[in-house]
């Protein structure tokens, strides 16, 4: 009977000690979720910032505005990492006929877009926030609103950062392989 009480408090000590082990280990595996999560996000946000940063700039050189705006414009968004969306959308408007320019008659043989798997949409509409090209936009049907690709040859040829962006069901779909020079090369002529 001793025994067996010695036995149970061994036991239950065990399960406490296996219950305060649990509960360490589920608390690290909650805070490294919550870091994974975090991280994910921030690199969501690099990114965006990256991509957008990037686009402004290109064509910033495009339209061959001065460059000690250009600096300023570098300098500001650096201090605040955040793109400057409204300034990109107004570049993007001066700049749209010259951006592809170099290939614009041969941009619709480039089978290059994003296509969206609706069964796995939740049209949380970030996509259409991300895009730095407006490739994506909005239908409206009777009274439902979709995400659709409205311009998909807008879409930076190799470029699949929104796919990134998307939801984790992973709505955004892009060709298997990119394209590449010499393929773009053949294109060409
Ligand atoms: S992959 Fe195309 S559609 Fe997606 S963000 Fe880049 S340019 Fe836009
Ligand atoms: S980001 Fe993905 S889930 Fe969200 S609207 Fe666009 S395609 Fe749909």
């Amino acid at each position: 009977m001793i025994n067996r009480n010695i036995v149970n408090n061994n036991k239950s000590y065990e399960n406490n000690i296996n219950d305060i082990n649990n509960n360490i280990s589920n608390s690290n595996n909650s805070n490294n979720n919550i870091k994974k999560e975090k991280e994910k996000e921030l690199l969501k946000k690099v990114r965006q910032y990256s991509i957008l940063n990037l686009e402004i700039k290109k064509l910033m050189s495009e339209l061959n505005i001065d460059e000690n705006i250009l600096n300023a414009y570098i300098n500001v968004s650096n201090a605040l990492m955040e793109p400057n969306k409204l300034l990109y959308k107004k570049l993007y408007c001066s700049g749209i006929e010259i951006y592809y320019g170099e290939y614009k008659d041969i941009r619709k043989n480039i089978k290059w877009f994003p296509k969206i798997n609706y069964d796995n949409c939740n049209n949380c509409y970030k996509c259409i926030d991300f895009c730095p090209k407006g490739v994506y936009d909005i239908e409206y049907i009777n009274k439902s609103k979709k995400v659709i690709v409205k311009y998909p040859f807008n879409c930076i040829i190799n470029c699949n950062a929104c796919s990134y962006i998307c939801c984790e069901n992973n709505a955004i779909i892009f060709p298997e392989n990119k394209i590449s020079k010499i393929e773009y090369k053949k294109e060409k002529r």
